[in-house]
């Protein structure tokens, strides 16, 4: 019986943040200087609030100072840009998180704009995505959740370069930009949307799949090719009543079958979803590392 390779998103991500841990400690002992990291929050919701707890807990624990900011939802979105601009420039911030989604009456897109370049950390700066698309380009930082893909699939030992890779979704924060990382890894790049007909077709001839649809299990066993690296980014919530909160987490590809036919398969939870924050410490670290010398 096949059992595909399970790789372990969430030992990956806890190497990388030792590995971050050990330059913080190397920088403050070489320049009496830490990363700082801003995690901007805007309102209550329970979702972003979670995610933000994360983010910071996880900046303390490797040793990256963490600024933060909670504004209430009613905030203007001058008041916003306003803060940011003031994070744009304290020299102790090297990065600057505004968590997604903001209320409605906020611009996202202008607030994004409103970021200085070089605290992009979050690589969602439309010149960063630019920079992403372009031949011989180098963005200052990409976006996490698809640098962690990368970095899943480079540190199993799969190769990336001439595979067919299939996206599935094209957002701006994942389906987009890992198209476009895939693309400058030279894979031969095919993105799957909700509008393409016959996806599972497409889908069979990937040796990667990406699978960022937020749909709970729609990639089924048989339309994965046998031995193809499978990566999980879906986060669905379904009901389920054994488990206390009354859900549990599902991924976009059901995990069962496909662990029959793919050589590697992430988990949900314990896949990409550490990895993003692992890349979010990366970033803020690189940044830091173009300031302090
Ligand atoms: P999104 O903005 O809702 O985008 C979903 C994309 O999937 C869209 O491009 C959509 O196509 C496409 N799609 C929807 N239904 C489809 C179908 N039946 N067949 C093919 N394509 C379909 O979602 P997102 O923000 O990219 O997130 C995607 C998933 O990843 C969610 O489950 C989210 O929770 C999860 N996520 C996880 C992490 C993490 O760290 N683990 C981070 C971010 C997101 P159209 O463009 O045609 O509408």
């Amino acid at each position: 019986d096949h059992k595909a390779t399970i790789i372990d998103g969430k030992a990956i991500a806890q190497t990388i943040r030792s590995e971050i841990a050990a330059e913080v400690r190397r920088l403050s002992q070489t320049h009496g200087k830490v990363p700082g990291l801003a995690v901007v929050i805007v309102g209550k919701r329970k979702d972003s609030q979670s995610y933000v707890t994360m983010k910071r807990k996880a900046c303390a624990e490797v040793g990256i100072k963490s600024f933060d900011l909670d504004l209430p939802e009613e905030v203007s979105e001058s008041e916003l840009i306003c803060k940011v601009h003031e994070l744009n420039a304290n020299p102790d911030v090297h990065g600057i998180l505004v968590q997604l989604p903001l209320p409605k009456h906020i611009n996202e897109e202008k607030i994004l704009t409103e970021i200085s370049l070089d605290k992009d950390v979050d690589g969602f700066h439309p010149l960063n995505i630019g920079k992403l698309a372009m031949k011989g380009r180098d963005p200052l930082f990409v976006p996490c959740t698809p640098k962690g893909c990368i970095e899943l699939l480079s540190r199993s030992g799969i190769s990336i370069k001439g595979k067919n890779a299939v996206v599935v979704g094209r957002s701006n924060i994942v389906g987009l930009p890992v198209s476009l990382l895939l693309l400058k890894e030279d894979a031969t790049v095919t993105v799957v949307h909700s509008r393409t007909k016959e996806p599972e077709s497409i889908i069979r001839q990937a040796d990667i799949i990406i699978a960022a649809a937020g749909q709970a299990m729609m990639i089924k066993g048989s339309w994965i090719k046998p031995g193809a690296a499978v990566i999980d980014v879906g986060t669905n919530a379904v009901d389920d009543s054994s488990k206390k909160s009354g859900y549990r987490l599902v991924g976009d590809v059901d995990f069962h079958e496909a662990c029959k036919v793919a050589g590697w398969i992430t988990p949900v939870p314990g896949g990409v979803g550490p990895m993003t924050v692992a890349m979010l410490l990366k970033n803020t670290l690189d940044g830091a590392k173009r300031v302090i010398h």
